[in-house]
């Protein structure tokens, strides 16, 4: 697979280096130049094909030209040892649960196959070595070091903004011969990802130290993410009975819709993406062909949905230019409010039994708008990209039900301390990680 620049300023680069370099030149973002068609992978499987499984079918074909079969097999086998799971609930609605790894969350899919990829990458290729610098907010920190353990030439430098951190464990950090450096800056979320903007942009260093980054930014975190959209699709596909087939996902910085919208590409037949948004919903305007103005972001009780520039946004745009009038008539923008998220997080333990956590909410509540409105007949698979259990205090208040985190959980409640505390300042962050080598 090639990779191009969103703002198209370079000539296309192989996979490899889209994904050891993250960031182009330019400016812009990575993304495929032209997609692998898998119709003859997706139209073959069924009900009964397993996530590793279809896993394995597809990898090859995703890093046909950039891995030799035997390793892509190996990056498919070493990536994951969780699955989706998709719950029909009834004719008009399915859910995909995505919240069985690590961290009770989506992203885990995306970050478990990079660090496969990575691995068998710096096999292949002469670099011997990788430091993976990236953003961690919330638990992503433990997806992060889980996906990288024991992955050889890869070193994980993870920037926690201000703030109490949890989740990794000391015996994983570098200074007890684990592969994990954890730094807090004094400074927020968006310091965080500046600096590593900045630090790809220090050629030298980042040379030296063959810097990537593992965050949506890098396009090998978001194609892993269009294997369970085709998952879910294999699942349902003969229950359609001639119904249109749409997707409801809960979206922040758009990383998991820009996964559908590749599964589609791949060729997996789909009639609609749902972009549920909670209020902070800006990015509707630019679906509906209108001008696309962030505003300061908004709290709301489905927060990793609080983002006022989606870092998807010029990945985006670029399909949009593409294609404006298949965009325009494929996909469904919809702002959901906190009332009406709860109120749906309540109706779907009354309606099904299911407890869902506030971002799968807005989705759901976003399908059923969808739906209830229109004339069309169809069925919905909503993304269930977190773990309710994780949000028990809001799934308390909206459905009276008490939800314990299950032990595999349990360590993102692990308090403790990074190795670094330093200003956000680019020339702090490289020394911080150059001690870490002496
Ligand atoms: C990150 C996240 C989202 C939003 O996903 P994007 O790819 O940023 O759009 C939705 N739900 C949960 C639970 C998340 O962690």
């Amino acid at each position: 697979m090639k990779f191009r620049s969103t703002r198209s300023l370079i000539p296309e680069v192989p996979f490899a280096e889209a994904v050891l370099r993250c960031l182009p030149p330019d400016g812009g973002l990575y993304v495929p130049s032209s997609v692998s068609d898998m119709r003859q992978f997706i139209l073959h499987m069924d009900e009964k094909t397993t996530y590793p499984e279809l896993a394995a079918a597809v990898t090859p074909s995703l890093l046909q030209g950039d891995l030799n079969p035997l390793s892509s097999s190996r990056v498919a086998e070493s990536a994951f040892d969780f699955e989706p799971e998709l719950v029909t609930l009834d004719e008009d609605f399915s859910m995909l649960k995505l919240y069985n790894g690590p961290s009770g969350i989506f992203k885990d899919f995306g970050v478990a196959f990079f660090g496969s990829v990575l691995e068998e990458l710096l096999k292949e290729t002469e670099a011997a070595h990788s430091m993976i610098v990236s953003a961690a907010r919330g638990d992503n920190g433990l997806s992060l070091t889980g996906a990288f353990r024991e992955r050889k030439g890869i070193t994980s430098v993870l920037i926690y903004p201000s703030g109490p951190v949890s989740g990794l464990d000391p015996k994983e950090f570098i200074t007890n011969s684990g592969n994990t450096i954890p730094i807090q800056i004094r400074g927020n979320f968006d310091d965080c990802n500046r600096l590593i903007t900045e630090l790809i942009n220090d050629r030298p260093f980042a040379e030296r130290h063959n810097v990537t980054s593992a965050n949506t930014i890098n396009p090998c975190r978001l194609l892993p993410q269009a294997f369970y959209f085709l998952f879910a699709f294999v699942k349902v596909k003969k229950l359609l009975k001639g119904r249109e087939l749409i997707f409801s996902v809960p979206s922040g910085n758009f990383g998991n819709f820009i996964s559908g919208l590749y599964a589609w590409k791949f060729g997996m037949p789909v009639n609609g993406f749902i972009a549920a948004m909670n209020l902070n919903d800006a990015f509707g305007d630019l679906i509906r062909g209108e001008k696309f103005e962030p505003q300061q972001a908004k709290v709301t009780c489905s927060p990793a949905m609080d983002i006022s520039f989606p870092a998807n946004y010029e990945r985006l745009v670029s399909f949009y230019d593409e294609a404006p009038a298949v965009m325009r008539n494929m996909v469904f923008p919809a702002a959901i409010d906190d009332e009406e998220t709860l109120r749906t997080m309540e109706w779907a333990w009354k309606n099904y039994n299911a407890l869902i956590d506030p971002h799968s909410a807005v989705a759901f509540a976003a399908a059923r708008k969808l739906t209830e409105s229109g004339s069309r007949h169809s069925h919905t698979i909503i993304l269930a990209t977190g773990h309710p259990a994780k949000e028990a205090e809001i799934v308390r208040r909206a459905t009276g039900q008490l939800i314990k985190l299950p032990e595999k959980l349990l360590n993102l409640k692990r308090k403790f301390n990074p190795i670094a505390l330093i200003d956000p300042h680019l020339d702090a962050l490289e020394s911080a990680i150059s001690l870490c080598y002496k």
